[in-house]
Formats: structure tokens, C-alpha cells, sequence
């Protein structure tokens, strides 16, 4: 599919801002390194040792990577930020998949946590008190694990999402285990992997067999909502060149529109969103396109923890605007309410079908 390229105005001003744009975000490179010591009992342990011991990054050894003692911070806030510098290299041991509805059946756990600081990310509850990131280097045991959970399906697909808890591109240039992970799914009949990223460092995954067994998708959003709630991630224009590339690569690609919120002018925040994107890949040969669109939605628990480490956000977060959805166990969450989430549906799918007519919407929730 070739994407329409219309509004030639609106797209020359929005390229002529995105050139006076600030210089793109470096890859993640932690300040501070812990690893267990059984970690280096694999190569990748080893290499990932010597990698920061030349590069001169101070390395601690800890007992496990779910108890890590002594990263810096006089206040709890202090902590919270070194702790997004901090990288912990362990062996995973769960090795029982978590589910992931509605996009794949597994989670596969190729890592856990994230440098950046999007204020509404769910990993602030999911997390807890653990915001570092930790990185397995047991990928081959994973593989082996998800080869048996495919082999109990088969001849039925067996979708992995290797998002569920960290941004796994941004982290990759280190570890590779993402491209491990794509090669193994390429020579799966039976197997299928999708993840999503707001970073640009995709360079060294555009020459992984993929056989087209993995969904790149990207995470993009309104510029509001990136200028204001998601520092530490790659700027748009980054994410979509990379997007470019990606397709380019012949992977199938996605965007995940998320959260998708209302602020005073959304409307022209999403159309200019999808009229930037359709643009840009004008001249991309897009075979395989999928859209998946995510409300914005919290818990009181997310609230107070936003609350905590970014005191100045400007999340709209007034439980009195919203729906309350009961959840399992009790815990519900706030949505919005049913014809403010008509609305955002009926306009967003209308901007994909005017741009996009041949993506394939996969859900909005
Ligand atoms: Fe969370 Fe994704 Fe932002 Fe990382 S990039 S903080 S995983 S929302």
C-alpha cells in the first residue's frame, strides 16, 4: 500500500518545523550497573560486563535483580530518577509467561522497566518500587520456553508481545536479545512476535531474518501529549524515519495511537497527527499497516505514584470528569465517559480511513 499524500500546505509547514527540531535523544547508556552474580555464567553476562567496565561505568554485584540495594538518592524522588538510569543484568527465572490480551496470547519477558519518563505509563503502578531496568541474559531458556508454549497450540498462531514491560528497542543496541528473539520467531511456522517502541534505535534490527513473523509498531501520539507528558522518549520525527526504515525492511508495521486523550483542540492534535504520518510515508511501500488506539485511562493508585514523581503534570487525572470501570478484583479504573469515548472513536477512525484506507484498525479500547 502507498499511502495518499494530500494537503501538500499543511505538510510543507509541519516538515519545515520538525527541521528546526532539537537533535534526536542518544541511545540509553546507564549511569549505574548492578548484575547477579550467576549472570555471568553466560556469554552474554560476560559481554554485557565487559561492555560497561571499558566504557568505565561503575558495576556493583547484587544477590538478585528483584532486590537491588544502593542506587544513589538522598530523597525518594532522587532515587526514582537514578533508578531510570540504572541497568540490572540478571537470569530470568519465571519462566511461565504472563498473557496479553488483546494483542498476543504471551508476554515474552525479555526485560523489565524503562528509562523513560512518560508520566502516564503503567509501569509506575506495575512496577512499584522497583523502576530500574533489568535485562535476562538466559534468552536461549526464554526461547526454549516460548518454542513449547508455541508447540501447545499448534497448528494455531502463537502471538508474543515483547513489550508488556519495558520498551525493548531502547534497550536492544545492548543486548541484542530483540533481535535474537525475531530471528527465533522468523523460523517459527507457528510463532509471531509484535512489541511497541517511542524510540528511533532500530538500525541494527533492519537486518534481522524476520520473515516477516514480526509487527514493528510504533507508539505516537498527538504532539501535545508528547511535549507534555512523554520526556526521555525519541521526538515524533524520529519515531516515524525509524517507522520508514522498518517498513522499508519489509516488516509489517503498526502504530499504537496511546493514550489517546482529550485536551482542549485534540481534534486538530490527531488529524495533524495522521496527515504528518500519511505524509511521510508517501514514499514507503507499506504492505502490511495496523492501527490500535488506546484511551487514556488511571487507577487512584496510578494518581497518587504520578503525583509523587511528577508533581507538575498537567495529566488530567479529576476522577468527577470520569467513568469509573470496575476491574478484577476490585480494583477499577477511570475511563472516559462513554460519548467523550464515542467521540475520540468515531473522529479517529475517520482520520485513519481518510489517510490510512487500507489499514487495518485492530482495536480501540
Ligand atoms: Fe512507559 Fe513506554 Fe514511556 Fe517507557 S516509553 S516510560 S514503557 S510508556
Amino acid at each position: 500500500m502507498r499511502t495518499a499524500q494530500r494537503q501538500q500546505g499543511n505538510v510543507s509547514r509541519e516538515e519545515r518545523q520538525s527541521r528546526g527540531r532539537s537533535p534526536s535523544i542518544p541511545a540509553f547508556e546507564p549511569q549505574f550497573v548492578f548484575f547477579e552474580p550467576q549472570a555471568l555464567d553466560y556469554p552474554l553476562g560476560q559481554q554485557l560486563y565487559q561492555r560497561f567496565q571499558t566504557k568505565g561505568i561503575p558495576i556493583q554485584m547484587t544477590t538478585s535483580h528483584n532486590q537491588v540495594r544502593g542506587i544513589p538518592g538522598d530523597t525518594p524522588l532522587q532515587a526514582y530518577k537514578n533508578a531510570k538510569r540504572t541497568l540490572v543484568v540478571g537470569v530470568r527465572k519465571t519462566l511461565t509467561f504472563d498473557t496479553s490480551k488483546p494483542s498476543a496470547e504471551y508476554a515474552i519477558p525479555l526485560a523489565t522497566g524503562c528509562m523513560g519518563h512518560c508520566h502516564y505509563c503503567y509501569l509506575q503502578t506495575t512496577m512499584g518500587a522497583k523502576p530500574y531496568i533489568r535485562v535476562y541474559v538466559n534468552v536461549d531458556e526464554i526461547l526454549k520456553q516460548a518454542e513449547a508454549y508455541i508447540k501447545e497450540r499448534e497448528p494455531e498462531i502463537t502471538r508474543f508481545e515483547a513489550a508488556c514491560t519495558s520498551d525493548i528497542v531502547g534497550i536492544d543496541h545492548l543486548t541484542h536479545t530483540l533481535f535474537k528473539t525475531i530471528e527465533f520467531m522468523g523460523r517459527q511456522r507457528y510463532g509471531r512476535l509484535r512489541f511497541v517502541t517511542k524510540y528511533h534505535h532500530v538500525d541494527h534490527l533492519l537486518k534481522a531474518n524476520h520473515n516477516q513473523h514480526t509487527r514493528f509498531r510504533f507508539s505516537i501520539n498527538a504532539d501535545y501529549v508528547i511535549k507534555h507528558f512523554e520526556p526521555g522518549t525519541s521526538a515524533l520525527a524520529d519515531r516515524i524515519e525509524a517507522a520508514k526504515k522498518v517498513a522499508r525492511a519489509g516488516y509489517p508495521l503498526g502504530f499504537v495511537i496511546a493514550p489517546i486523550m482529550r485536551y482542549e483542540a485534540w481534534q486538530n492534535g490527531y488529524a495533524s497527527l495522521l496527515r504528518r504520518l500519511s505524509s511521510a510515508l508517501a514514499d514507503t511501500d507499506v504492505h502490511d499497516l495496523t492501527f490500535e488506539l488506546i484511551m487514556h485511562r488511571f487507577t487512584k493508585a496510578a494518581k497518587r505514584i504520578i503525583l509523587e514523581r511528577y508533581p507538575k503534570t498537567k495529566l488530567d487525572m479529576k476522577e468527577e470528569e470520569r467513568k469509573y470501570k470496575w476491574g478484577r478484583y476490585g480494583r477499577g479504573k477511570y475511563v472516559y465517559r462513554d460519548e467523550q469515548a464515542q467521540d475520540l472513536n468515531t473522529f479517529i477512525r475517520e482520520q485513519i480511513d481518510q489517510y490510512f484506507p487500507q489499514a487495518k484498525i485492530e482495536y480501540f479500547t
